[in-house]
């Protein structure tokens, strides 16, 4: 296996390919990491104030390290009457249920609690984990339609995402989060109702294309990810400064812990790394040695630490708690990358494919 001279991506992402001194190509087109800046973002907080509704923007809150951070910007820093949501996607770590209590009773914001249907959300997780060897997608999916939903309920004009632009390049290559693909799995491999799926979705015909529209006419709230327009303190330092102002605590196994607040999270790494060859970790880490945060040094040491290709200790936790059995790991670990490619939505495809031109031109 191939890895890059200066990140240490290796040449089973996607598209990737190695110059003559082995640096990969995202490594070579690189550009300085720019934030879109403050004054952009200002505006858009300005608009939002300038509807006069009860609340400013909605903040979804997991307790983890993004989110909590972007609570702590959005009320401390610019004083924005906000809703704080948790979708209850069933697999939080308790450390990361303590944050989000303890930020919210230190900043004393609204917060909306989302609990769906247990027994449909696991049967959900568990089948397309099972034959799509992704569970992510669907709690992606949950997680946003139930935030969408709460900003409208509280005619929040914008919504906070926490969103980090060290998570960039860091998605498989399958379309996990697209609705068609979701129904379909669910309809070939589970019995649950049209109803059932539909309730989960709660925005059942949902597209990309819709959605932007109903964003534009006002009817859906803007989606904004504040830590691109705005410069970053490094993932040390967030962790340092929540730390401080709301009281959050992070997993000390771990050096570095992205996403701790998913119990499942070690496991998905896992598999992904065993059906694509790479994983989100190794996107992260060679993005923050990208934006100089870590050196190439650190990167590999901290990776070989996170062992990413033995199962984690956890894992059978995970595995009981969604009914699958270790016959049924190996099934998961089996399933090959873009299995469902033609069962994504087209028009998703198409308005993708049209974001990345009108990107290009800007
Ligand atoms: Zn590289």
């Amino acid at each position: 296996m191939k890895i890059c001279s200066k990140c240490i991506i290796n040449d089973k992402y996607p598209g990737i390919s190695f110059n003559e001194d082995g640096a990969c190509s995202l490594c070579v087109v690189q550009k300085k990491y720019k934030p879109i800046g403050e004054n952009q973002f200002l505006n858009i907080l300005q608009n939002a104030k300038n509807k006069a509704t009860k609340y400013d923007a909605l903040v979804p809150l997991s307790g983890g390290k993004d989110s909590t951070y972007i609570l702590h910007l959005a009320v401390n820093v610019y004083n924005l009457n906000v809703v704080a949501m948790t979708y209850d996607n069933g697999l939080f770590s308790p450390i990361a249920l303590e944050n989000i209590q303890r930020a919210i009773e230190i900043t004393k914001v609204k917060h909306v609690f989302c609990k769906p249907d247990k027994e449909v959300q696991k049967k959900i997780y568990r089948n397309t984990l099972l034959y799509s060897g992704d569970i992510c997608g669907a709690c992606d999916i949950g997680t946003k339609a139930n935030i969408i939903k709460v900003a409208k309920n509280y005619s929040c004009p914008i919504i906070l995402y926490g969103t980090s632009p060290l998570e960039e390049d860091s998605f498989v290559p399958d379309n996990i989060q697209d609705i068609v693909r979701f129904k379909y799995i669910l309809r070939k491999y589970t019995d649950l109702t049209k109803k059932e799926i539909n309730d989960f979705l709660i925005y059942p015909n949902l597209n990309l294309f819709l959605l932007s529209i109903n964003k534009k006419l006002g009817k859906m709230a803007k989606e904004v990810k504040p830590l691109f327009y705005i410069k970053n303190p490094t993932d040390k330092e967030m962790g340092e400064i929540i730390a401080k102002e709301l009281d959050w605590k992070e997993d000390k196994s771990k050096e570095y812990s992205k996403h701790f607040d998913c119990i499942a999270e070690p496991l998905t790494n896992y598999v992904r790394n065993k059906i694509y060859g790479y994983e989100r970790r190794l996107c992260q880490y060679s993005n923050m040695i990208r934006r100089d945060e870590i050196s190439r040094e650190k990167a590999l040491e901290l990776y070989s630490n996170d062992d990413i290709t033995s199962l984690p200790e956890n894992y059978q936790n995970v595995l009981n708690y969604l009914n699958l059995t270790e016959k049924d790991l190996q099934t998961i670990i089996n399933n090959q990358p873009l299995k469902f490619e033609k069962h994504t939505s087209q028009i998703n495809r198409l308005f993708t494919r049209l974001m990345k031109i009108k990107q290009r031109i800007n």
